[in-house]
């Protein structure tokens, strides 16, 4: 029973899964070991394990890098603990909990997400997951490691106001797992009217499309795409999106190691060009 909240368990099964749908109804033929397959391997292994052990032996060597331990030690100094820790849901059952933590924490991702796309020097580090050439399940996982501190460091704030219990963010942490694969996947399926709820490949797509294919900065949804149709950013053309990524795409680095670095690098270069002029 206890394996049921081994969070590695249900990647593997999750991706298991994928891999044969993917295999069985694909939306696109390709080969098995598809074009930088070996890259996003990298990525899966690198962000689901070891990162979150990278990051520990960084935060602890680096305090400052640890956004969400910087904000506590804020509210601590500041004597916001009260104000803070409101803990509106902390008396909820699970269901409750569960449904809240779904609506709050993925309203707050799409708002992340929109902001990763409109900043310009956040977009730097966003581009690595729109690097992706052939959508899969597995790009579910290619982002930069930056990008995951900045996301978790925001959502400590809704965390902490709405008292969620560790179960309801596990939950939602499976959950946000299975609609990652899902929304990534190349695979021939159709959610009916779900779609106007739940994110899927068929609205994914179109946020990766090429910007000289289709319009960008759409369908930032996370788990739902409930916030792209509310907020209207949604776009599902009946048609195919016929190449993805971003303007430039050609002189992106491919491998991760580069990926990793390419954002400080741009940054660096930028900042000190702007450094000169003044
Ligand atoms: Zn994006
Ligand atoms: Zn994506």
């Amino acid at each position: 029973m206890e394996n049921i909240y081994n969070y590695y368990y249900w990647l593997i099964g999750f991706s298991i899964f994928f891999v044969i749908w993917e295999r069985l109804f694909p939306l696109e033929k390709r080969p098995f070991w598809r074009r930088e397959w070996y890259v996003d391997v990298f990525y899966i292994v690198f962000h689901s394990r070891l990162f979150g052990e990278l990051l520990a032996l960084l935060f602890v060597l680096v305090p400052a890098l640890n956004l969400g331990r910087q904000f506590d030690e804020w509210v601590l100094d500041h004597d916001l603990h009260e104000v803070l820790y409101r803990n509106w849901v902390s008396g909820l059952s699970f269901w409750p909990q569960f449904g809240l933590a779904v609506l709050v924490l993925d309203l707050c991702k799409y708002l992340i997400h929109n902001t990763l796309h409109r900043v310009p020097w956040l977009w730097e580090f966003h581009k690595v997951h729109h690097s992706i050439v052939d959508l899969d399940w597995i790009g579910n996982w290619r982002f930069h490691w930056f990008e995951a501190i900045f996301y978790n460091s925001l959502l400590v704030l809704p965390v902490i106001l709405f008292g969620f219990n560790p179960y309801a963010l596990f939950w939602y942490g499976i959950v946000g797992t299975f609609v990652g694969h899902f929304a990534h996947a190349n695979v021939r399926f159709r959610l009916g009217p779900l779609k106007y709820v739940f994110n899927s490949p068929e609205m994914h797509i179109w946020h990766h499309i090429h910007p000289d294919h289709g319009p960008i900065n759409r369908n930032f949804g996370i788990v739902l795409s409930l916030w792209d149709w509310m907020f209207q950013t949604a776009y599902l053309p009946h048609r195919k999106a016929e190449r993805l990524g971003f303007a430039a795409m050609e002189q992106f680095p491919r491998s991760l190691w580069k990926q990793m670095l390419i954002p400080v690098t741009t940054l660096f270069s930028r900042f000190r060009r702007a450094g000169k002029s003044i």
